[in-house]
C-alpha cells in the first residue's frame, strides 16, 4: 500500500455516514461525488450510495481516492458542511424567536426525498418529502411518520403496443438508507396494532434526513402471520380492506411509535386523510388519561391537530364501507365507549342520517382537527364550496379551512448549472431571501448567455436521459432502435403528471391536422415529451398512457413525441431543468395545486397553463402563459374544446413564434427576459422553506 493511500475501514465509515443521510442529496456536491468514486456502479445501483457502497470494497475505494487525490477534498468538504448544517443554531427558526416550543409530528403515507428510496408515488409524496427536508433547513423542531413499503410504488413498463405494464420490484432494506430502531438493550423497537382481532407487530425503521428523522412503519415481520406480514408491502396497492389495515398502521402504529421513542409532539400534522386514524389513538390515550367521553377527549386533541386536504377530486378522499369501518374499529369504539352508530359519525357528515353512508377520512379529520387548510388559494375556496356544509349555517368565507400554497425544496430542483450561474451574479444569501427582497431583481441582470448555455446542459441531460430509457426499453422488447429526432434548438414541451382523466394528458392530441399544422412548420418545429403513471386500478388513466404512446407513433410525430418510461424522481428532475415549455391542462378547478410548474419556473422553463391550482397565483404576466379562461363551463366537452382551441391559439400566436425570434448572435432575447422572470418571481415565493414557514405561522403555532 502506498504511503498517502487512505485507510480502507475509516474511508468506508466516513462515505457511509454520508450515505446514512439523505442530506447528501440536495448538495450540489453530494451525487457528483458518488458518481466520481464509480461511475458506472453509480449508475447500476439507481443512483443509490449504501447500494454502491455494499458493493465496493474497502480497498477498491482507497485506492480510488489515492488516485485522485481532489476527491479527499470533496469528501471533506461535504463533511464539514454537514457538521456546520447540523450544528447551526442560528436557523430561521432561531431566528423567528422558536415559535415552536415542542415537536411537530407530521403523518403522510408517502415520502418522496430522493429516487434512490422508493416511498413515494407522486405529487403528495414528493410534497411531503419537500416538506421534510425544509423543515430540516429551516431548524424546525420536526419528525415525520410514514410506512415502508416492501415493494414500493408500482414501477411502469410500456409494452410494444403502448399498454402500461406494472411491475413490483422486491426491495432490500439493508441496501436502503432506512435502519431499525433499537431500544434499551439493543432490541428492536415494535408497537403493536389490533386487526380484526388479531396483533399486528410493526417495526419501526428511521431515515435521517438533515435535522429530522423519518419514521417509517414495517409489518413485514416474521413473527407475523403471513396476511399481516403484506399489509405494508405496496404503497396504494390492494383493494379497500388493505387500504384500511394500511392507515391503522399508519395511523394508530404511529401514535405507539412516538410513544414507544419517548417523543411528546405538541403539534400533529394529518398530512391527507390517510393518516386520520392517528386522532382515533390521540382520542384513546386521552380517555386513558381522565378524559370524561368522547367530545371531551376530541377538545383536548383537536386544537393541536393540523389537517391537510390535497384534492378536491371525491376518488381522493379515502371512504369505507359502514361495515368494514365497523369490523377495523370496534376495538376502538367498545374501548371508548360508543356504538355502532357513534363510531360511525366520526366519520359522516354532522347530523347525517346513518344507513350506508361511508366512513370518510377526511371528515373524522374535520371531526377532530381545528386547523383545517387547502393547497392554494384557489383550492381553499373550492375546499370550502365542497366540506362548508360541514358547518351549516356559516356562510361560505366564514367556513373554517384556510390554504397555505404549496411550494417545492429548490435545492433539490433547481440545476447544478443555473445555481452556479446564480452563485456567481446574485448577492451572497440569495436563496434565503423573501420574494420581496431586492435580491431577486438581480436576476434580470445575469447575463443572457450564461442563464441560456445553463438551459442547454439541463436540455441535454434530459435528452441523454430519454434516449437512455427508449433503449433501454426497445431493448428489452427486441423493437427496432428508436428513430430520435430531438434537437438542442428546437422548442421542447414537457408534460409529465400521474395520468388521472382530469389532466387530460392527450388534450393536445384532440386535434391531430391542427397539432401537425404546427409541429413541422415554420417558425420552427416543436418536440414534446411526455412522463406519467396511471394508478393500475384507473382503466381511463391507462387508456390515456396508451393514447399518448400512439399519437406518439403518428409517422409525422415519430421521434419528435416521446413518452418516457417511468417516470420518478430522476425523469421529474431532468425534465424540468431541462424543457422550454411546461404544459399543464387540467380540468379546472381539479387541480388542487400542482407543483412540477413551479419546480420548471425555478429552472428558467416557461409555463403553458390553464388557471388552475398554483397558476393563479404564480402568473405574473411575463414569466409565462395562461391557457383558457378562469369560469366554469357548461359540459365537460365544452370546457375540453375550449381549452383546447385556447391552448392552440397559445401556441401558434405566442410560444412558437416567441421561442424562434432570435438575435444575430442565435439567442432569444426576449424569451430570456421571460425565463428571468419565472426565476425571479417563482423560486422565493413557492419556495418549501416559504411553504413550512407559513404552517409554523398560521397553523402550528396557533395550536
Ligand atoms: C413534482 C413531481 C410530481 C408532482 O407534480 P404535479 O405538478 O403535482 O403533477 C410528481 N411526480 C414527480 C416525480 C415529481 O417530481
Amino acid at each position: 500500500m502506498r504511503s498517502d493511500t487512505p485507510d480502507p475501514e475509516r474511508l468506508i465509515a466516513r462515505l457511509q455516514a454520508l450515505a446514512g443521510d439523505l442530506w447528501w442529496s440536495w448538495q450540489p456536491g453530494g451525487a457528483p461525488l458518488w458518481s466520481a468514486i464509480d461511475r458506472d456502479g453509480w449508475v447500476e445501483v439507481a443512483h443509490n450510495p449504501v447500494a454502491l457502497l455494499a458493493k465496493l470494497d474497502g480497498a477498491t475505494v482507497a485506492a480510488r481516492f489515492a488516485e485522485e487525490p481532489a476527491l479527499e477534498k470533496r469528501l471533506a468538504a461535504l463533511e464539514a458542511d454537514r457538521e456546520r448544517y447540523l450544528g447551526d443554531t442560528d436557523t430561521w427558526h432561531d431566528r423567528a424567536g422558536q415559535p415552536i416550543r415542542g415537536l411537530v409530528a407530521y403523518f403522510s403515507a408517502e415520502y418522496g426525498i430522493h429516487e434512490s428510496f422508493p416511498n413515494y408515488s407522486g405529487g403528495l409524496g414528493i410534497l411531503s418529502g419537500d416538506h421534510v427536508k425544509s423543515a430540516s433547513d429551516i431548524g424546525l423542531p420536526f419528525v415525520a411518520v410514514g410506512l415502508l413499503y416492501r415493494n414500493g410504488y408500482v414501477r411502469q413498463h410500456i409494452d410494444g403496443e403502448g399498454r402500461q405494464v406494472p411491475r413490483y420490484v422486491d426491495y432490500d432494506f439493508d441496501a436502503l438508507v432506512c435502519r431499525p430502531v433499537t431500544g434499551p438493550g439493543g432490541r428492536p423497537t415494535r408497537v403493536e396494532v389490533p386487526i380484526l382481532g388479531e396483533t399486528c407487530r410493526v417495526q419501526v425503521w428511521r431515515v435521517r434526513v438533515g435535522r429530522v428523522d423519518l419514521y417509517l412503519l414495517d409489518t413485514d415481520l416474521e413473527e407475523n402471520p403471513e396476511h399481516l406480514r403484506g399489509i405494508t408491502a405496496q404503497l396504494y396497492g390492494g383493494g379497500h380492506e388493505t387500504r384500511i389495515k394500511q392507515e391503522l398502521v399508519l395511523g394508530v402504529g404511529g401514535v405507539r411509535a412516538i410513544r414507544a421513542m419517548g417523543l411528546s409532539p405538541t403539534v400533529w400534522h394529518l398530512n391527507e386523510g390517510h393518516s386520520s386514524f392517528l386522532n382515533l389513538e390521540r382520542i384513546r390515550e386521552q380517555l386513558a388519561d381522565g378524559a370524561e367521553g368522547v367530545p371531551q377527549a376530541i377538545d383536548r386533541i383537536r386544537e393541536n391537530s393540523v389537517f391537510t386536504t390535497h384534492t378536491p377530486v371525491e376518488a381522493g378522499h379515502d371512504r369505507f364501507a359502514p361495515e368494514m369501518a365497523w369490523r377495523h374499529l370496534a376495538w376502538f369504539a367498545e374501548g371508548a365507549g360508543l356504538d355502532r352508530e357513534g363510531l360511525l359519525a366520526l366519520g359522516r357528515w354532522p347530523r347525517e342520517p346513518g344507513g350506508q353512508s361511508p366512513f370518510n377520512m377526511t371528515l373524522l379529520a374535520m371531526h377532530t382537527c381545528t386547523h383545517l387548510n387547502g393547497v392554494a388559494a384557489l383550492h381553499g375556496e373550492v375546499s370550502r364550496q365542497m366540506f362548508g356544509r360541514f358547518w351549516q349555517g356559516l356562510p361560505e368565507d366564514e367556513v373554517p379551512i384556510t390554504h397555505v400554497t404549496n411550494g417545492v425544496h429548490a435545492p433539490s430542483w433547481q440545476g447544478d448549472a443555473l445555481t452556479e450561474v446564480l452563485d456567481a451574479h446574485l448577492p451572497a444569501g440569495w436563496r434565503d431571501r423573501p420574494a420581496t427582497h431586492p435580491v431577486w431583481a438581480a436576476v434580470d441582470g445575469v447575463p443572457d448567455d450564461d442563464i441560456w448555455a445553463a438551459h442547454s446542459a439541463g436540455k441535454a441531460t434530459l435528452f441523454d436521459l430519454a434516449r437512455r430509457r427508449e433503449s433501454a426499453r426497445r431493448a428489452r422488447l427486441g423493437l427496432d432502435a428508436w428513430a430520435d429526432r430531438l434537437e438542442p434548438d428546437v422548442l421542447t414541451i414537457g408534460f409529465a403528471r400521474r395520468f388521472a382523466p382530469y389532466k387530460r394528458a392527450d388534450l393536445i392530441f384532440s386535434d391531430m391536422p391542427r397539432l401537425l399544422g404546427i409541429l413541422d412548420r415554420a417558425p420552427g418545429p416543436v418536440q414534446i415529451l411526455y412522463a406519467g403513471k396511471a394508478h393500475p386500478a384507473d382503466r381511463l388513466g391507462q387508456q390515456l398512457v396508451q393514447n399518448v404512446y400512439q399519437a406518439s407513433h403518428h409517422p409525422a410525430l415519430m421521434g419528435r413525441v416521446l413518452l418516457i418510461e417511468d417516470y420518478d424522481i430522476e425523469v421529474g428532475r431532468a425534465l424540468v431543468q431541462g424543457v422550454d415549455v411546461w404544459l399543464n391542462n387540467p380540468r379546472r378547478p381539479k387541480e388542487a395545486s400542482g407543483t412540477s410548474g413551479m419546480k420548471v419556473s425555478m429552472n428558467g422553463g416557461l409555463n403553458l397553463s390553464i388557471l388552475d391550482g398554483w397558476w393563479p397565483e404564480g402568473y405574473s404576466g411575463d414569466n409565462g402563459w395562461t391557457i383558457g379562461e378562469a369560469r366554469s363551463y357548461p359540459s365537460v366537452e365544452a370546457q375540453d374544446a375550449a381549452d383546447a382551441d385556447s391552448l392552440f391559439l397559445r401556441l401558434e400566436r405566442d410560444v412558437i413564434p416567441l421561442y424562434y425570434e432570435r438575435d444575430a448572435g442565435g439567442l432569444p432575447r426576449r424569451w430570456l427576459r421571460m425565463m428571468k422572470a419565472a426565476i425571479r418571481t417563482v423560486t422565493p415565493r413557492f419556495h418549501s422553506d416559504r411553504q413550512v414557514q407559513d404552517y409554523v405561522h398560521h397553523l402550528y403555532a396557533p395550536g
